[in-house]
């Protein structure tokens, strides 16, 4: 006799829901069990008192792709919000990301041969041909100056490690231009779900049975006799009772706040680029909607080591965690009943759009 569903999915975060849309829209039976007791993951989004609150951090969607662009649109409608994040070094306010108005503000220069020419002369003086490590990158790319009061003490609180032990690849994300764009993205499509993320995933999990609190590991003998094949979201180390050991994380914990003023901050995210200050950035939620509320919510924003029951969020990718995952992604493919996706799933740093994609790519490759 046939299963009750032809997928369990494990995870309402982003990839599970999009993978079960798309399965519904093939006519497949989906059941998605969630650990936690809320849908959207790491995206969701509560309102209070008007004000969606990023419970999981700040989440900016941005893509340079067209069709991932126009299929979000079918679950909600953006608002015209643009990333211009700022700089707070001890009291001293720079544009990110490193553009024309943060080369003016820190060395007076106005024109960019003027800017391109003292970068130069401070990489030339630091005596980098080729960086190996992010400290390295990082003066290669934007001198000294900038290192020293927008990178470093920004990425060791991020990371928890010297700029000097860091892998080079993490600052490849930082944009550098020379031109006056204090717009975050290069992406040609960016905005904020008006209603919400909470809302894009429920939207797409409309017509689909989820069950909330259940931890697919304790119950997993019971939850796998219900569906002919499962999508697992979770973290893959887990998956395997962490035979091999477990893969490391970065994780985050927010102080959230409600102030009695209707604006804090004047912008939805500042980085304290300092080593003191203990968190990494202040997040005013109300400014990602342009909110005219007479109150304002804010959340500190900690990063902290992870460790075994501790929420995961960034992946820790070095070699020993690289070849850790791939022994794990080995077990996993050698299941044929089985899909792991997802950020945790595949130990990957991925931006939502790509979260999106990859789950759209994925439902393709089954089975008809
Ligand atoms: N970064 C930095 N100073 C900043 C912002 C970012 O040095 O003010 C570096 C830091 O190393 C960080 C990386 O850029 O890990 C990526 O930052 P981004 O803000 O893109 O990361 P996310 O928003 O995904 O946490």
């Amino acid at each position: 006799m046939g299963k009750r569903y032809d997928y369990l999915v494990v995870g309402a975060g982003l990839y599970g829901a999009v993978f079960a849309h798309e399965m519904r829209q093939r006519g497949k039976r989906c059941l998605v069990v969630e650990k936690s007791g809320h849908i959207a993951g790491h995206i969701y989004t509560a309102r209070v008192d008007g004000i969606d609150i990023h419970q999981y951090g700040a989440h900016i969607f941005h893509t340079h792709d067209a069709e991932i662009w126009r299929y979000m649109k079918r679950f909600t409608r953006f608002n015209h919000y643009i990333n211009s994040p700022i700089a707070n070094y001890h009291g001293e306010i720079y544009n990110l990301p490193f553009n024309m108005n943060t080369f003016n503000k820190l060395w007076g220069v106005a024109t960019p041969h003027e800017a391109a020419a003292k970068i130069e002369a401070q990489r030339r003086a630091a005596g980098i041909e080729t960086p190996h490590k992010l400290e390295e990158q990082a003066i290669f790319l934007v001198g000294t100056d900038i290192y020293e009061k927008l990178i470093k003490g920004y990425t060791e609180k991020q990371w928890g490690r010297a700029c000097t032990q860091l892998p080079a690849s993490l600052i490849k994300r930082l944009p550098v231009r020379f031109v006056y764009d204090n717009n975050y993205f290069d992406d040609p499509y960016q905005g904020i779900p008006k209603d919400g993320y909470t809302a894009i995933v429920e939207h797409m999990l409309e017509g689909i049975e989820v069950r909330l609190n259940v931890d697919y590991l304790k119950e997993r003998a019971a939850l796998s006799t219900l569906a002919e094949r499962t999508l697992y979201t979770g973290p893959i180390d887990a998956l395997y009772d962490y035979r091999y050991g477990t893969l490391e994380y970065r994780s985050l914990r927010f102080e959230t706040e409600v102030l009695d003023m209707p604006n804090y901050q004047g912008v939805a995210v500042v980085n304290y680029t300092d080593a003191q200050t203990p968190f990494t950035r202040i997040i005013e939620h109300k400014h990602f909607a342009f909110g005219a509320q007479p109150k304002t919510i804010i959340s500190r924003e900690y990063s902290n080591e992870w460790a075994l029951g501790v929420e995961p969020y960034y992946p820790v990718n070095n070699l020993r965690n690289i070849e850790l995952y791939n022994r794990y992604a080995a077990i996993a493919a050698a299941n044929k009943e089985l899909i792991v996706g997802g950020r945790l799933g595949e130990y990957a740093y991925y931006d939502m759009d790509d979260v999106v994609a990859r789950a759209i790519k994925r439902a393709d490759l089954e089975p008809r």
